[in-house]
């Protein structure tokens, strides 16, 4: 290579990896923020975290970032597109677009807005008062059309938004591949209801917190999670921060009379945490050395959290653990029971407590309705209501009100409306058909976890995706690894081998 065109990569490099930094710095400060910080130290906090986003703003939009790659285009041109050069132009090319194209005045209008909003809805949920939120999510859908209109070339209002958590999908496909999905997803719904109920109530006595902590400190051990690259702590919410390849956190909530809780979104977020422990490491320092979209990220949270950790030869291995573990609450519960409990569907109102099957309908339910508000077709003002014909005919459940309808969810509350939730039924299609492929290269898979073994599993995925970062969008890996498409199959195909009542 041209000594000018190296003295332009080092120099794209060194700005990159300065930007990927301020990121790093802002996610362990979030880290502090949500699971050890005083509450004396709330207002300066939000101080530290304005001005480190304000300094990477300038620095991500900075005009010498745009030369730089027009310096470089032809050069990247002339790599191969795996190569780690090639995938990193590109990727910071996309990137440079996304944060030049909306101006920044308006952004930070945007920024301020939503801070706004999230404090008003804050209230507003517990008092049950949509009325009081109405102005600001009307603004907010305003922005978000606004921003959106940044990109005249997309061909749907809800693209550019859905791009930032999701490059390269667009509310077409999104929107036809849930379409199909519903149609599988609502006779199963109501075939598991007219099976009758399950009874859950083992998981509802009571399980001391340290016991719990051990266990699933334990498995996700197992799996692969390293511990020497990473802690668990506890949060209100569970969440992942990879502050380097060789530092990715999990964090945890122990709710000691329900037994999922814990062990459930410890395995999930390990599953997030395995995928950026397993990056590249010579990549780190570069923005390629993270997961590259919210779907494939929650692909692989939901692969450890629901395909192995609620599976039945997982619990074949570990239940006489969990008995020995808690003799008194689960002796007398056969492992047949204890598996039903865990994977009981039941439709209900609430998002994030939902089972694997019904969890999927929430989510359809949100992603129609913030594009018909993005599209102009429905009225803010009319949203609670529409949210609740919708649930109606979905899920045949109705909130008593908007505390557990429309306002349940933070996302539209401190985000864009729009682009927010695709990501995680996506991840669901993507889980299955990700563990598919695995397993059809290493038909062992199975058995090995019957026996608590997952190192095949483990390597297989951090060859065909965690290793890449972000080098590759979720539809060049999938590609990659089945030549096709994205499909459904995969995921209905587990689905119903799973959860089809018997004579159903
Ligand atoms: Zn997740």
């Amino acid at each position: 290579m041209a000594q000018e065109k190296q003295g332009k990569l080092d120099e794209l490099k060194r700005r990159l990896s300065e930007i990927a930094d301020l990121s790093r710095a802002e996610g362990l400060l979030a880290w502090d923020q949500f699971t050890s910080m005083p509450s004396g130290g709330a207002e300066a906090r939000a101080r530290h975290m304005a001005a480190l986003g304000r300094i990477r703003h300038e620095k991500a939009t900075d005009p010498e970032i745009g030369r730089l790659l027009d310096g470089l285009e032809g050069h990247a041109a002339s790599l191969p597109y795996e190569s780690d050069d090639a995938s990193l132009i590109r990727l910071a090319r996309r990137e440079y677009e996304r944060a030049t194209r909306v101006p920044t005045e308006l952004y930070a209008e945007f920024i301020a807005h939503a801070s706004a909003t999230y404090q008003v809805w804050e209230q507003a949920r517990p008092a049950n008062d949509f009325a009081a939120v109405r102005p600001y999510l009307e603004k907010t859908v305003e922005y978000s059309r606004r921003m959106a209109e940044c990109f005249p070339e997309a061909d749907h209002i809800a693209d550019p938004l859905i791009d930032v958590s999701d490059p390269g999908m667009t509310a077409e496909t999104v929107r036809s591949l849930f379409a199909r999905l519903r149609e599988e997803l609502v006779p199963l719904v109501r075939a598991c209801v007219d099976a009758g109920t399950v009874d859950d109530s083992c998981l509802h006595k009571h399980y001391p917190e340290t016991e719990q902590l051990e266990f699933g400190t334990r498995v996700a051990r197992q799996f692969g999670y390293d511990f020497d690259r990473g802690r668990q702590d506890q949060s209100k919410h569970p969440f992942t921060v990879a502050v380097s390849v060789g530092d990715v956190r999990i964090t945890t909530r122990v709710n000691e009379y329900d037994l999922s809780e814990a062990l459930f979104s410890t395995l999930h977020e390990a599953g997030h945490a395995m995928y950026e422990q397993g990056v590249r490491p010579d990549l780190e320092g570069t923005p390629l050395a993270t997961g590259t979209s919210m779907a494939v990220h929650e692909s692989q949270s939901r692969l450890w959290e629901n395909i192995v950790g609620r599976s039945y030869p997982f619990w074949e291995y570990y239940y006489p653990q969990l008995q020995a573990t808690f003799p008194e609450q689960l002796g007398q519960v056969d492992l047949d029971a204890f598996y039903r409990a865990i994977n009981r569907v039941r439709p209900s109102l609430i998002r994030t407590d939902a089972d694997e099957l019904t969890y999927n309908l929430h989510v359809m339910v949100r992603f129609d309705l913030e594009l018909e508000l993005l599209e102009g077709t429905l009225a803010v003002k009319d949203l609670p209501e529409a949210w609740h014909a919708r649930y109606q005919a979905d899920l045949g459940v109705r909130a008593p009100d908007d505390r557990d309808g429309v306002l349940q969810d933070v996302h539209w509350f401190d985000g864009t409306v729009g682009g927010a939730f695709q990501g995680y039924t996506l991840g669901n299609i993507m889980s299955a058909l990700f563990y598919e492929e695995a397993v059809r290269q290493h038909p062992s898979i199975p058995e090995e976890m019957r026996q608590g073994r997952f190192t095949t599993l483990h390597s297989r995925l951090r060859e065909s995706i965690y290793q890449h970062g972000s080098k590759f969008t979720a539809g060049e890996l999938v590609e990659r690894l089945t030549g096709g498409e994205l499909v459904i199959e995969p995921y209905v195909r587990y689905l119903r081998e799973k959860l089809t009542p018997p004579g159903g």
